[in-house]
């Protein structure tokens, strides 16, 4: 039987492997594929690039680079100005700034924050939209990444056909022009030293494959090294400062619509593209089709919330019918917009996020730059050329989120390959040098 299963594995050997496909991975393949060409294999568990980057179309597929099939984004969505790191990566974006935001909360509905003044801070547990902030969480990590958020001004951009534009273009740079091996579904099963072998030190198993690899960046999220074995993860995985990280479950849902009921509030006007609330699970609400270039699609992102009606959204999208979805769909919307009549969503989609951000541990002593620091270098068995961990949880200003997973990328690859950047000197981010490359490595 052993020798059945041997036969179906590939053995492959692979100078460069990256592990995994999201922002931090593809923009690794893009940086190195030029110079290492088909040296590189990728690996990732999804049938799709882009991790967290999700976009998908009307059927549910996650279209692929430059297509210009109309998506909604059930991941990530948006880049801010002082993004500088992102604007350099020259995706096409459209500017949009909100119109009016809907905050419901404590029996009234208000459009400003200057209305709320007078109940003062009590408001900001109940109105600010995400609730893992006020989780047991590590106190002086949290103020860097509160101090990292407050800094995200300016305007707002969307890349057109989604945030999974950068992954996917960088992921196809990388393949079409030079050839980097590209593999999907395959999860990562295991990541073992192979002992007295200098020249591949690893050995990597998928599904279908095992791998013989001279260095390794993983652009993995935390949870997805859960489930994987052998020596090395299980190093990392047992390491204090991998252990400091926490994890936030978040739960999207998207909705398209018959029409848009949104237009027809006399209480609200017509421009609402955002709501947020605690009165009900409906939690962060975004309407797309406000945006001009997405107008026809009646779409909306109607749930985001990371608080405890995730489980309760868990519990609904595990039933056999959607009925108790839509209907508690339609209770928590109604109750805001009392004036218009909302029909049934003609399509949903939903996703659970198990790790959509990283915050740390309350106990933890660890600092973020810290983590982001034995990121580069995670076992002191191997040099820093050797192993290196990539991507939003393993950079220490998380609140920038893919720009994270990319400033964590380019950091891996001026510590592993030698690799010299500037894109660092135009960030508004690197103030003070308190992110420049040099004080991690
Ligand atoms: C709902 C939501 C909204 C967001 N909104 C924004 C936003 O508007 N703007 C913004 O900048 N960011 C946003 N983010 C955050 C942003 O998406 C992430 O910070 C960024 O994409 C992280 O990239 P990454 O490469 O670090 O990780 P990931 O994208 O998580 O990539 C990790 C990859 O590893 C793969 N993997 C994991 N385990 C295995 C395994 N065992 N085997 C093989 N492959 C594996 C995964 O499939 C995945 O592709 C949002 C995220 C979510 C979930």
């Amino acid at each position: 039987m052993k020798k059945i299963i041997d036969n179906l594995i590939n053995r492959i050997n692979c100078p460069i492997v990256i592990l995994g496909a999201g922002a931090g991975g593809s923009h690794s393949a893009y940086r190195l594929a030029s110079s290492h060409k088909k040296q590189i294999c990728i690996f990732d568990r999804n049938n799709y690039i882009g991790g967290r980057a999700y976009d998908r179309d009307y059927n549910g597929n996650s279209p692929g680079a430059y297509d210009t099939t109309p998506i909604t984004a059930q991941g990530s969505m948006r880049f801010y100005e002082v993004q500088s790191v992102m604007k350099q990566l020259a995706i096409p974006y459209t500017e949009y700034d909100y119109k009016t935001t809907i905050i419901n909360a404590r029996g009234k509905s208000y459009t400003s924050i200057n209305e709320m003044c007078d109940e003062a801070c009590d408001f900001l547990k109940d109105t600010y939209r995400f609730r893992s902030w006020f989780k047991n969480i590590n106190a002086y990590a949290f103020m860097e990444y509160y101090d990292h958020d407050s800094k995200l001004n300016g305007p707002i951009y969307y890349p057109n056909q989604g945030m999974s534009q950068f992954p996917k273009r960088m992921m196809y740079n990388a393949t079409t022009f030079y050839d980097a091996r590209l593999y999907l579904n395959e999860e990562i099963l295991s990541i073992d030293d192979i002992p007295n072998q200098n020249c591949y030190p690893f050995v990597i198993e998928t599904t279908r494959y095992s791998i013989r690899a001279q260095q390794i960046i993983a652009a993995i999220d935390p949870l997805g090294w859960q489930s994987i074995t052998g020596s090395i993860a299980n190093d990392i995985k047992s390491n204090e400062h991998f252990q400091s990280i926490l994890p936030i479950k978040t739960v999207t849902i998207q909705c398209y619509w018959p029409h848009r009921w949104w237009e027809e509030s006399k209480i609200y006007g017509s421009d609402v593209d955002r709501i947020w609330t605690r009165q009900n699970c409906i939690t962060i609400a975004e309407i797309f089709s406000q945006r001009p270039e997405q107008r026809f699609q009646n779409a909306t992102r109607i749930v985001y919330d990371d608080g405890q009606c995730v489980e309760m959204w868990s519990a609904l999208i595990a039933r056999s019918s959607q009925e108790d979805l839509i209907n508690e769909i339609l209770r928590g919307l109604q109750s805001i917009f009392t004036d218009v009549s909302i029909q049934r969503p003609t399509k949903i989609f939903t996703k659970i996020w198990q790790g959509d951000w990283h915050f740390q541990t309350a106990n933890s002593h660890i600092t973020n730059r810290q983590i982001a620091s034995w990121a580069l270098n995670p076992l002191p068995r191997f040099n820093r050329n050797q192993l290196s961990l990539v991507g939003e949880a393993f950079y220490l200003n998380r609140a920038i989120w893919t720009e994270a997973a990319v400033k964590s990328s380019l950091i891996s690859l001026t510590s592993q390959f030698n690799f010299k950047f500037n894109c660092f000197e135009n960030d508004s981010t690197t103030s003070g040098g308190r992110f420049w490359p040099s004080d991690l490595i």
